[in-house]
């Protein structure tokens, strides 16, 4: 079956993506199985290198400003179109993950994560993966092509083999369209009404670190127009007052939009959001309760990204104040 290779060049940890996914096609399809590897790096200087790192027919160097799920997707979404391949493989882990499925939702394909094995290789694929906590192994059919697929973490550190790529191409995507996801952005103030009556909440808890750090998300907070709460050990450290606590013994909130950063998501906690319409949990831990439940998860350090959302709307507003 023909393949399209996905990698993140920006990210660290691409020698090892290379690695898994090179050991998997050669279990699973056979190394003289024909496939092509899209590889989206940001560094120039690093650029003979990843070209380097797998082993394919074809070879296309994207670069990009950064790593942005966004951005990916649409320059991933643009590739399919012009030369489409049935078999779409990203790498194990929660962005390939999240890339995975991501990409099959928009070619209207299906997907599966984390899959250790193609039992049969042919149209329709038959992945085989553990569930239930690893206490059994699956067997799944997939159904409507494209078939996109993150693998299993493991199998990194395979004996690194001679890599030939008999054709290469290259893409500047910097500066493309897609390049900002942030177009459109309208801010209300959360009004006078206090936590229960706000429509976009920013709750911190105890994964904010300090008590400085709390103020300074509350400013972040003030400037998003977003209410300010707070979890429990929050309020119990006296980071935060009392009357910022979210959850089954403080506020019961029901905003439109609530952002949950440092927060594990006890459901004593949980209790005070889940009314929310939208809720975006940032966590440096992808198995933490609220990520597993939030419509949207950002596994990070949330200072990194709530520096990044603070600078996409400044630059946002500076362009608005200018009638841009
Ligand atoms: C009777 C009772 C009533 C309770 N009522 C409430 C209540 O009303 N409200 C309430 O909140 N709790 C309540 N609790 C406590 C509740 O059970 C939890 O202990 C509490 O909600 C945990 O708070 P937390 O998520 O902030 O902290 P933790 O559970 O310690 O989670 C911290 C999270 O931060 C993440 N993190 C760490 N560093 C970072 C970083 N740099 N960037 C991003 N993420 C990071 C960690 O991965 C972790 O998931 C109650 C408990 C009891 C027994």
């Amino acid at each position: 079956m023909n393949y399209t290779v996905v990698l993140n060049g920006c990210s660290r940890t691409v020698q090892s993506q290379a690695e898994e996914l090179a050991a998997f096609i050669e279990t699973n399809l056979g190394a003289a199985a024909p496939g092509r590897c899209i590889i989206f790096y940001s560094a120039p200087e690093k650029k003979d290198e990843l070209a380097a790192l797998f082993p394919a027919e074809y070879l296309l160097l994207v670069r990009v400003e950064r790593y942005q799920p966004e951005f990916f997707l649409s320059a991933l979404a643009r590739l399919a179109q012009d030369n489409p391949t049935p078999l779409y493989l990203f790498p194990g882990g929660y962005s390939g993950s999240e890339l995975a499925v991501r990409l099959a939702c928009r070619l209207g394909g299906s997907s599966l994560t984390a899959v250790q094995k193609l039992e049969a290789a042919q149209e329709p694929p038959v992945c085989c993966k553990t569930v239930y906590s690893g206490y059994l192994q699956a067997r799944l059919e997939l159904r409507r092509k494209p078939y996109c697929l993150s693998i299993a973490r493991g199998g990194a550190g395979q004996r690194r083999r001679a890599v030939k790529v008999r054709e290469m191409a290259e893409l500047d995507m910097r500066g493309a369209a897609e390049a900002s996801f942030c177009r459109e952005l309208e801010f209300k103030e959360a009004g006078g009404g206090g936590l229960e009556q706000a429509s976009f909440i920013m709750a911190a808890g105890r994964g904010v670190g300090s008590k400085e750090k709390t103020e300074k998300f509350k400013q972040a907070a003030a400037e998003l127009g977003a209410a300010f709460g707070v979890s429990r050990p929050v309020a119990m450290n006296a980071w935060a007052p009392l009357s910022a606590l979210i959850g089954a013994s403080g506020v019961i909130s029901r905003p439109r939009l609530c952002i949950a950063a440092g927060v594990s998501g006890a459901a004593a906690f949980y209790a005070g959001i889940e009314k929310s319409k939208h809720i975006v949990a940032l966590n440096i831990d992808e198995f933490a309760p609220l990520v597993q439940t939030a419509d949207v998860a950002v596994i990070d350090d949330y200072e990194a990204v709530l520096e990044e959302l603070l600078r996409l709307i400044r630059q946002e507003r500076e362009l608005k104040a200018k009638g841009e």
